[in-house]
């Protein structure tokens, strides 16, 4: 869009949709709201603090990206977590149409009502840049939507320079901690004047004018999301494999499973391709949909998340990473194999009754196999080849903990199977002739 000079894209209409069983959809709908308001994630911590709940569990975690991702946890971080904000600045909650999460918060900036910061904003222009300011990052929020700039981006960058200015790598007056010049930077990134022209830029390629590759923090480009994969490996595989970059969601958000609702032990490789996996395939099943992704948190029962102390929850945590075996059978069985829909997976049964397809939850996680395929045939037609499946050296090389070995990310051992398993040629990236075929993609 960038290269086309194409700022937007707008759709106007005034035809209805036509749904194939309005009867069944309203049936499944309900009992779908019904689940919604009872899980503990989207009945409870996303309506009343917004994704920024995730902060302090970030937190608690090792995974929250502090200081250009070089610790995963922030002295201040209660200073800019969703909770605070809800209980000090929060004016209401927002939603997108029939949604009962309303996970969005509106604030107040200069006496007008506007969008309020999302986890990711929060951490990467928070922790990630050592400010415990949650009324800056409520005001820069506003300010780059204003701009048109990502704030993830934005963040990641900025940390990534704040980190070559101390290295004395680039001498840009950015500092950690310090944040009186940061509106002005962000001005003049948006109209590409004096050091803002090579921060537009972003962090890949600012390390290969200045150096620093090692901890500038992106995938094929693209910054990292605010999750310290070293306090989750699984999401640094997810983080590698992404076709989009270092992006939380085509990841397969593995952290969810790694600390942020279960338990699995954050560090082993073990079984984490498979999950990865299976959860890039189904998120990308429902993205294809046009589903938000939010509502998938009931795929984790809730009382696995809030009784997560029983004995039965902490038999299912330690089972997990031995699930590899079965979960690949999953993922390696054609769609038709899996005529099933899960309790916790509503999206298949609804997509049914709107278009008359039968969607199960194998056809699902074949038309986000499909879809992955397809970008990541994209990517190689591009030149993003298995080369770019790879993490800046901090976050492999270097623990996040001098005193755990454990916590930097396994990557190549988790890649290989990944690999083997996605049907892709172990040099090249590329999916097989056999994996194409059966995708109807060759
Ligand atoms: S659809 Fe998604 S983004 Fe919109 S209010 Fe619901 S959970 Fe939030």
């Amino acid at each position: 869009m960038g290269s086309k000079n194409l700022k937007a894209v707008t759709a106007t209409g005034g035809k209805k949709v036509e749904v194939h069983d309005r009867e069944r959809m309203k049936k499944v709908f309900g009992s779908w709201v019904k689940m919604l308001k009872r899980h503990p994630l989207t009945g409870e911590a996303m309506p009343k603090y917004g994704t920024g709940f995730l902060l302090r569990l970030m937190n608690e975690h090792h995974m929250l990206a502090t200081r250009n991702f070089k610790h995963g946890q922030f002295k201040d971080f209660d200073m800019v977590s969703g909770q605070t904000l809800a209980a000090t600045r929060l004016i209401k909650n927002v939603g997108c149409q029939t949604c009962p999460i309303h996970c969005g918060r509106i604030v107040e900036v200069n006496g007008k009502q506007v969008k309020g910061p999302e986890l990711e904003t929060l951490g990467l222009l928070g922790p990630n840049l050592e400010n415990s300011s949650l009324d800056a990052i409520i005001s820069w929020n506003h300010q780059l939507d204003e701009l048109g700039l990502d704030t993830m981006s934005t963040g990641g960058t900025i940390a990534f320079a704040m980190e070559l200015q101390e290295k004395g790598l680039w001498d840009t007056g950015l500092h950690f901690g310090e944040i009186a010049n940061l509106p002005q930077v962000f001005e003049d990134i948006a109209y590409r004047r004096g050091i803002g022209d090579l921060l537009a830029e972003g962090t890949k390629r600012l390390s290969a004018r200045f150096g620093g590759e090692e901890f500038a923090i992106n995938v094929k480009g693209l910054e990292l999301a605010a999750y310290e994969p070293r306090g989750a490996v699984g999401q640094g595989l997810g983080y590698a494999t992404a076709n989009r970059g270092g992006c939380q969601l085509n990841s397969g958000y593995m952290v969810l499973m790694e600390g942020l609702g279960l338990q699995m032990d954050p560090y082993t490789p073990r079984g984490k391709a498979a999950l990865t996996i299976l959860n890039q395939n189904l998120m990308e099943g429902i993205s294809a949909s046009g589903n938000c992704l939010f509502p998938l948190f009931t795929f984790y029962p809730g009382w696995l998340i809030t009784h997560q102390h029983t004995m039965v929850a902490k038999t299912v945590n330690a089972i997990l990473p031995y699930s590899g075996g079965s979960t690949n059978m999953l993922n390696r069985a054609p769609g038709k194999l899996v005529p099933i829909h899960l309790p916790g997976l509503p999206q298949t049964k609804a997509l049914s009754a709107v278009t008359g397809w039968r969607i199960t939850l194998g056809a699902l996680k074949e038309i986000g196999e499909r879809g992955f395929n397809l970008e990541r045939l994209f990517n190689l037609r591009m030149g993003v080849t298995a080369k770019d499946d790879a993490l800046p050296k901090r976050l492999t090389d270097e623990p996040q903990r001098p005193d755990d070995p454990r916590s930097r990310v396994p990557l190549e051992a988790m890649k290989k199977e990944y690999y083997a398993v996605r049907g892709w040629d172990s040099s090249s990236g590329a999916p097989s002739q056999k994996k194409k075929k059966q995708l109807g993609l060759e």
